[in-house]
Parts: C-alpha cells; structure tokens; sequence
C-alpha cells in the first residue's frame, strides 16, 4: 500500500482529520510522525536556519523523522485559506525551504491551497487536495467520495472543538469529550490560553503548558472553541482590515478574551522568532490592561527554554491570582 507522510506540525494542527480522511478514503496509508520530543526538535534545529521560527524547525524534524519512511510527503503550499487574507509566508515556502535544506525526501505532494481574492475555505481546500488525489486515481467518483468523506471528518472536528473539546483529544476521532472548561466547574481558574495551536497543542513545544495549568488547578479557554463566524465578527470590528489569517485570528481571539468571557488570567504563548507575533502581542497587551481585573502573562519559547522556569512563572503567576483581592 502506498503510504503518505504527514509531520505532525504546522498545520497538521488545523487541518489533520482533512486529510486523514480524504488519503484514507482513497486507499493510502496515512503516517504520522510521532509526537515531538528532543531527537525531532534538535534535527529540525540542525536542518533549518537560525533565523527560522521554533513551529519551522519542529516542522522540519517531522519531515525529516518520516523521509525514509513513506513513499510521498504531504506538504501543502498554503497560501490563502479565506478571501482577501494571507497566512504566514513560511507556510507558502515551506516546500521549497525542506528542498532546500533536507537530503532524501522523498516526492513532496506541494498542491497550492488558494483561496484567491473572493474564494471560500471549502473550495480551496478541495482544489488542493484533488489535485493531490490525481497523483493516485484518475476515478472521479472515488475522488469526489473521499472529499466528500473529507469534509464531513472536518466539520466533525471543528464541531467538537467549539463544543470546548481540547483539540488533541478532537484530533483522535474516537476520543470521548474531554472539554476544556466546561467540565471543570470545580475549578478555581479560568485562563484564557492565547496562541498559535501547533505552539499550544504540542506538548513538547509548550512543555506540557495545559497539562501543567490543569495540575495548578486551572482550566483553559482557548481560540480553538471559538466559530469562524465569531472570530469574523469580532475581526470586523477591528479599525483596520488585518490580512494576515492567523494575526486575525489571535486579535480576535484576545477581543473575545478580553471583552466577553469571564476569565482570571490571560497567557500569551509566543514563539521566538515569529515576526507577526509581535504586533499582536503588543496590542494584546494594550486591552488586557484595559481591564483592570484581567492578568496578562506573555511566555516566549524557543528550543532554549527550559522547563524550570516555565513552571516558576506559571507558579507565580497562578498563585498571585489566587491571592489577589476580590473585586
Ligand atoms: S505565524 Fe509565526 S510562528 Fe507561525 S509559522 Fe509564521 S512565523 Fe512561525
């Protein structure tokens, strides 16, 4: 059976029920790199520059685990997966910087994801991964089930996310809920966790970030339970249009965060080196403060940081909310 790879980074986060079931459907088998851990992230550091962010250099350790694996790689060019918005530039480069830096790839599958100027998320998706399957069948009606059954393993994902599902346990198809907070009502906190998902849901990257929250007796809110449509509105009150997809996304989330939901702490998890990070850490910063009950913790990670003082901060953190008086 052939097999396809698929680096469980970047992306993988937004989009792997997608492609799980769209590859299986047509009858490859789907392999996944396994999860994070020192062996990956210190070869995705050796393989990229320096300059790169730390979510790239994970990325490349996974291709990398799966090169000598899998017959293809799935590596999508991502453009624009909404009308009049770019995503990040170094997921369009991705498949020429693995080119570039990596030794014995095998066949990337670079399928462009445009949504071009007026385009909608489902269609520029199908584009995408048509263009993929003709690579394996020319049988039209296989193809159009397999996206059919696609699309449906999407919508099944983003409907258990925004019923407060944790997204690791959304990506596991058989998974019972495990929502975020809503199960939690004995808990004492409630965090609003800001952040790319590929930095949270790694547990490596975020060192066990929501885990670790959740042994402090805090339960997490994160951008992932939020719709489309509320992410779209919220965007639109924005005084200036953002064109950059996932900035969107994370100014919205932080509005919402800030202005709708009751919350007893925000976190910021950034990554070192993501240029458009800092902006909207910047802004975020600016309607926390806005609200005077509101703390903002920012923890940047890179593939230096160490775990101890991770856990100092969120410590530290956590306990001066408990300790505050109450308003
Ligand atoms: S948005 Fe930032 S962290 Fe994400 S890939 Fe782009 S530069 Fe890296």
């Amino acid at each position: 059976m052939t097999k396809i790879g698929i680096p469980r980074a970047l992306f993988y986060f937004y989009y792997y029920p997608l492609w799980r079931a769209f590859f299986k459907d047509l009858g490859l088998e789907v392999v996944l790199s396994p999860p994070t851990n020192k062996a990956i992230l210190d070869d995705g550091v050796r393989s990229t520059l320096s300059e790169a962010c730390l979510p790239v250099k994970v990325f490349f350790g996974h291709t990398a685990a799966l090169a000598e694996q899998v017959d293809y790689l799935f590596v999508p060019r991502i453009s624009r997966v909404e009308a009049k918005a770019y995503i990040c530039p170094k997921f369009m480069g991705l498949p020429d910087m693995l080119k570039a830096r990596l030794e014995r790839l095998p066949p990337l599958i670079d399928t462009v994801v445009d949504a071009g100027r007026d385009g909608d998320r489902r269609s520029c998706w199908e584009d995408c991964l048509r263009e993929a399957g003709g690579i394996f069948t020319r049988d039209k009606q296989l193809t159009d089930r397999s996206m059919e059954a696609a699309m449906q393993a999407q919508r099944r994902f983003k409907k258990r996310l925004t019923a407060g599902m944790l997204l690791t346990d959304a990506l596991e198809d058989n998974k019972v809920s495990e929502a975020a907070a809503a199960s939690h009502p004995q808990r004492k906190l409630k965090i609003g966790l800001l952040g790319h998902p590929y930095n949270l849901y790694d547990p490596y990257s975020s060192m066990n970030l929501i885990k670790k929250l959740d042994a402090l007796g805090a339960s997490v809110v994160t951008p992932e339970s939020l719709t489309d449509k509320e992410i779209d509105d919220e965007a639109a009150k924005l005084p200036k249009r953002m064109f950059w997809t996932l900035g969107k996304r994370m100014l919205a989330s932080a509005l919402i965060f800030c202005r709708s939901i009751r919350l007893d702490g925000l976190i910021y998890l950034t990554s070192f080196g993501c240029g458009p990070e800092a902006l909207v850490e910047e802004l975020v910063a600016r309607w926390a403060k806005q609200r005077n009950d509101l703390p903002l913790i920012t923890l940047t990670i890179d593939e230096h940081t160490g775990e101890a003082g991770m856990v100092t901060r969120l410590e530290a953190f956590t306990e001066m909310i408990k300790r505050r008086p109450k308003a």
